[in-house]
Formats: structure tokens, sequence, C-alpha cells
């Protein structure tokens, strides 16, 4: 179902609306259109919900049609003179964790001469153990930072809290919210606020619906600059870390406009399965991949297991071209 609110209602007055949604279980995410909102439902209202919710004066029509979210215009993105849309493929590469600056010497160097032109690394890693290596922090960020301009990279880091927003703004091209953070509001609205361009992957428990309505607390800052990252969620199954929702690609590509990028690394958790999973990632038509790579990946502090190494990433590149080719892109 769907509920249209009336043209220009307040915050206050959607926010009286969600909570009643909320407050009667029902699922939604929201969207703008037309300078009213529009909220999707997970399920049909009974008549007393009806009622109730009419009695708001922000309400236009409940309507019983399922809530399909329109198809939106593909949306692109210029940094550093590529475009990241969808009529491009890009590969964005790097180790999990940056923790001195010859890994980020050999790394950087490496893929870029594998003509990869997007380079990853976590400066502030979010561990599930607290005694975990924790990453190296500021230092990280000038070891990327250098290397970045080095090498004409863009660069692409992990943010865990609105303070670093202005720090890392100065040294990383590309912010990017982890799996743990997609349901922080306030740092979703805060980036939002910064116009930077935002790599929004999804929480590892969370609806595709759930997402994408987290893609919102950016947008509606006005900051469209939103590449959705799809890097597995959470199911019964044991023998990956993550299950890779590939159906996720097509759906958040038609639903949002956004350009949508697949990780296989964190979503299988394998080094050997990084290979099928990209491939499989551009046959759906992803915009990109976000894969972990390192020189020695056997030594690195995080994530070693799913991490390729730099010929492994090059054997992966060869066909991609000939693959992503049925979407009509090429690699940016
Ligand atoms: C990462 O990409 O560095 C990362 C920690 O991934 P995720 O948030 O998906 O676990
Ligand atoms: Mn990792």
């Amino acid at each position: 179902m769907l509920i249209v609110t009336k043209k220009n209602v307040n915050e206050a007055a959607l926010q009286q609306l969600t909570e009643l949604l909320s407050s009667l279980q029902i699922e939604f995410s929201v969207w703008i259109y037309d300078n009213s909102y529009m909220l999707g439902l997970n399920r049909s209202l009974n008549r007393d919900e009806i009622e109730q919710i009419e009695q708001l004066n922000s309400i236009k029509e409940i309507r019983q049609e399922e809530c399909r979210r329109q198809k939106k215009d593909a949306m692109s993105i210029e940094i550093k003179g590529k475009v990241i849309s969808q009529n491009k493929f890009v590969v964005i590469a790097g180790p999990c964790t940056i923790e001195n600056e010859k890994q980020m010497e050999d790394n950087a160097s490496a893929l870029k001469g594998l003509n990869i032109n997007f380079i990853r690394g976590g400066a502030f890693k979010l561990r599930s153990s607290s005694y975990s290596f924790q990453g190296i922090g500021k230092e990280a960020l000038l070891y990327m930072k250098a290397k970045a301009d080095k090498y004409d990279l863009i660069s692409v880091s992990e943010i865990t809290t609105i303070a670093q927003i202005e720090e890392m703004s100065r040294y990383i091209d590309i912010l990017l919210v982890g799996t743990r953070n997609m349901q922080n509001y306030p740092l979703l609205s805060a980036l939002g606020e910064s116009g930077k361009i935002v790599i929004l992957k999804r929480g590892m428990a969370n609806t595709i619906s759930e997402w994408i309505a987290a893609s919102e607390y950016i947008s509606r800052k006005g900051n469209n600059n939103i590449i959705m990252c799809e890097r597995g969620i959470r199911s019964f199954e044991k023998s990956t870390r993550n299950t890779l929702d590939i159906s996720a690609v097509p759906i958040v590509k038609k639903e949002t406009g956004y350009p949508v990028i697949v990780d296989p690394s964190h979503s299988s958790g394998k080094a050997e399965l990084i290979k099928p999973l990209s491939w499989a990632a551009a046959a759906a038509g992803a915009d990109g991949l976000m894969i972990e790579c390192d020189i020695e990946p056997c030594q690195a502090k995080c994530d070693a297991r799913q991490i390729i190494s730099i010929p492994e990433l090059k054997e992966i590149l060869r066909p991609l071209a000939q693959i992503i080719q049925i979407w009509d892109k090429e690699l940016g």
C-alpha cells in the first residue's frame, strides 16, 4: 500500500506519520515525489488502521495499489575526471586495512599497473571484537592521500563517526559507510550535508527496502552522490561469511537510479570465491566491484582469508571487459 502526503508538509508532520506507522508495526520506506512524501508499506492496512492514519492532517490519500517505486533515471557521479555510471564498470581494489607506507606504495603502484583507478583501504576499522586490531587512524589517511596523489588514483576509506567527516574529506575522495553503520542515521544525514561521494554498504541484516530508506537520509540533505554496495547478508548458510544477494543489484539500480557495486570479499569471506562472484556481479549488471587485495594477503592483520593477491586480481580483470559488454559498459 502507498500513503501520499499533501504537498510540502513539514518534517514534524512526517515524523508524526512515521511514528504512527511504527507503533502499528508497519515497515515502510519514504521517498519524495512532486513535493509530497510517498510511503510504501510492507503490508495492507485494516479499516481501523486506515481510520487512524486518515485522521492526520498531512495525509492526501491512501492507495491500495502495490507500492512499487517508480523506475528512477540512472544517475552518474563524476570524480577526478572519472565517471561512475550505468555505462561504466569501476573496480575499487586495495587492502582491507592500511598498515604501513610500504604496503600502500606497493599496492598503489600495482593497481595502477593494472589500469585500476580506485584504491581502497581502511584507517578506522570497526571490528566485531574490541580486542582486534582497529586500524592506524590518521597516519593511514596520510599514506592513502600520498599514494593516491602519486599514482593519480581515487581513494576510498571507511568513515565511522560524524567527527571524522571534516578530516577525512581532506584526505579521502570517497567515504565508505560500512555495514555496521548503515543505520547510523545521524552519520548518514551529516554525510548528506557534506556533499561528499558516499558508498553506502548494505547492512548485514537489512532488507533492500531498509537499505534504500537509509540512502534517503543522505539524499534528503540534497546529496545524490551515492553509490550502493551489496556486501552480502547474514543467512543460515555457513559455507560463506555472508550470502551475496545478487538480485539486489538490478532491484536497487532500478529503484534508486544510483550506481550499484558489489563487494565479493566481505560477502564470501573466501579468497577462492572472489573470481566467480565478481564475474556474477558483472553479469548481473553491477556498475562495479570493490575487492580486497594486497601484496602479501597472508600477512594482512585483518580479513587475510578473503584477500586476494595482485596476480589473482589480474586474472579476474581479464574477462570482465567481455562480460560487461552485455550491458554496453566499459571499464572505468
Ligand atoms: C570494508 O569494506 O572495509 C568493511 C569493513 O566491510 P563491511 O562493512 O561490509 O564489513
Ligand atoms: Mn575487510
